[in-house]
């Protein structure tokens, strides 16, 4: 196509309405009417980027292919989409600010006033349009993250506006996604903070085009007409988005209500007949009739908010339904996990992983989640440091380094079996600095890894400083523990697994970011596989 078109998502009313579903279900559709589609998130905050967010602030650090640490809306985009994002579909204050302080200080404006309006908003705008200009795109959803009305998003709002007018009738168009309640004590649906959030968007100079509406009860004609009136759409513009009980529906909601075709009319794209849905829907019905249940455990020191871990238990959603069955997953504490309680914690399990992590809060409980599936041979699937653990917990109950553990936790541990990576030593600053982004790894024949992914080689994303210390590889080896996956270029561990067990498989790398719904990660495939069994 020779034009790209830009569809913005802005929120109102609360945050947490679900824009990334909503854009990923967008994008979804327009995707399987044949559209090549891209969907960036605008994110607010100054950091420059979330990788030095704790999760507990903003949930899991989505890592992408490129190596950039990015927002968990990123996930849901590769997850609905199938295609790999890049270090553009997360675009930030802090990063917008950074760029433009940069090119301040090496005079780029000399003499000029450096202002929000208009060298940021340029800024932004540049972003915006880059992915489609560079990558080519039929069509870019940037998702506006926070709520319209916040005073810090209100320069990508106002770059909304001025794209809208630059780019002309037809190439542009807003989706408002806000809320209506539901009072139960009268039991009505209420449109007025609809209406209110529509206005604040009309004081910013954006009259929306579409308007989302999420609610728990169907909205009735008049409702939908009252909004309409009000808010000046069009009624077929008024849509429902009413809570379900798999985000993976919500593309199929938004079909029904023909979000896809008044997104076409509007931006005048051709119609090329109705999205091809069948693998989507075909993943569905075997996600909502499953045939066993199998209750796994998800250890980890950030499970209060369960978003920290969102593409790991996306994963275990994607494996199960491949296996036919529904993964029950039970979030663990790892500092609940101590040396009286961890078997009747543990019990019942029929597989457990172990999460990835910084620093030795609830490490001792990770590292006896690791023991117990061990010697009860329950399938086990350490990552990141989920691997670290198992190498620990090897270290010291079978091999007998009482003492090992990882200098991470442990600087002057004897048996330093995990080790700070070569190329991280002397690093001090902490945004942007860890191994990041994919790394190839060559699996061993006939390991249980090599079985699983049925290939010589793959590659995975990476967000760690430490590693296998090589140096104990031989021992390991002698007594078990095998490597069945290694980087081909520097030699790091990338895999290891027990081939004496049923399945207890570690890796340093990310295989959670690789999961998506139409191609279910293989390594998660195969553990839940075992769970079951
Ligand atoms: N803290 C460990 C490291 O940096 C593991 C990181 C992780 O689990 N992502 O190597």
């Amino acid at each position: 196509m020779a034009t790209t078109k830009y569809i913005f998502v802005t929120g109102g009313v609360t945050s947490s309405l679900g824009k990334g579903i909503i854009s990923a279900s967008l994008g979804k559709l327009l995707q399987a009417r044949g559209f090549k589609v891209t969907i960036q998130k605008l994110d607010p905050y100054i950091n420059v980027d979330p990788g030095t967010l704790n999760p507990y602030e903003h949930g899991e650090c989505y890592v992408t292919l490129d190596g950039a640490e990015t927002d968990l809306d990123l996930g849901h985009y590769e997850r609905f989409l199938g295609i790999p994002t890049s270090q553009a579909n997360n675009v930030t204050t802090g990063g917008i600010y950074q760029t433009v302080i940069n090119k301040e200080r090496k005079g780029d404006y000399l003499g000029k006033t450096v202002q929000v309006i208009p060298h940021i908003t340029d800024e932004i705008k540049r972003r915006i349009k880059l992915l489609g200009t560079r990558y080519k795109f039929d069509v870019v959803i940037t998702e506006i993250g926070g709520t319209v009305g916040d005073i810090e998003s209100l320069p990508f709002i106002e770059s909304v506006r001025q794209l809208i007018w630059e780019m002309g009738e037809s190439n542009s168009l807003v989706i408002h996604l806000t809320l209506v309640p539901f009072l139960s004590a009268t039991g009505e649906l209420k449109t007025k903070p609809t209406q209110h959030s529509v206005k604040v968007l009309l004081e910013n100079g954006i009259q929306p085009n579409i308007l989302i509406l999420r609610t728990v009860k169907d909205l009735t004609l008049e409702i939908r007409k009252k909004v309409a009136l009000f808010c000046n759409v069009n009624l077929e513009s008024v849509i429902q988005s009413i809570d379900v009980s798999t985000i993976y529906e919500v593309p199929i909601l938004m079909q029904k209500e023909k979000l896809d075709t008044a997104v076409i009319k509007k931006l005048k794209l051709p119609d090329s007949g109705p999205p091809e849905l069948a693998p989507w829907k075909q993943f569905l019905r075997k996600l909502k009739n499953p045939r066993h249940t199998v209750k796994v455990g998800l250890i980890g020191k950030y499970v209060e908010l369960q978003d920290s871990y969102k593409s790991i238990h996306e994963s275990l959603i994607h494996a199960g339904a491949a296996n036919d069955c529904k993964v029950e997953v039970r979030f663990i504490h790892s500092e609940d996990i101590g040396e009286n309680n961890f078997t009747e914690l543990l019990n019942g399990l029929k597989g457990i992983v172990v999460a990835p992590g910084f620093g030795d809060r609830g490490i001792d409980g990770k590292i006896l989640a690791v023991k117990y599936a061990r010697e009860n041979n329950i399938p086990f699937f350490g990552i990141c440091l989920g691997l670290q653990c198992a190498i620990v917990e090897f270290a010291r109950n079978v091999i007998g380094l009482e003492k090992a553990h990882s200098t991470e936790m442990v600087t002057k541990t004897p048996d330093p079996v995990i080790d700070l990576m070569e190329d991280q030593k002397g690093i001090t600053e902490k945004g942007g600095t860890m191994r990041l982004g994919g790394y190839p790894c060559v699996l061993k024949k006939g390991t249980l890894a090599h079985k699983a992914y049925s290939l010589n080689k793959v590659m995975e994303r990476h967000r760690h400083r430490y590693e296998f210390n090589n140096a104990y590889l031989d021992v390991f080896e002698k007594a078990g523990m095998i490597a069945s996956g290694i980087n081909p270029d520097t030699g790091l561990v990338e895999i290891m697994e027990i081939p004496a067990k049923k399945w207890f498989l570690g890796v340093q790398f990310h295989p959670e970011y690789n999961s998506t719904v139409l191609k279910p990660h293989p390594l998660f495939v195969s553990f839940v596989k075992s769970s079951v069994s």
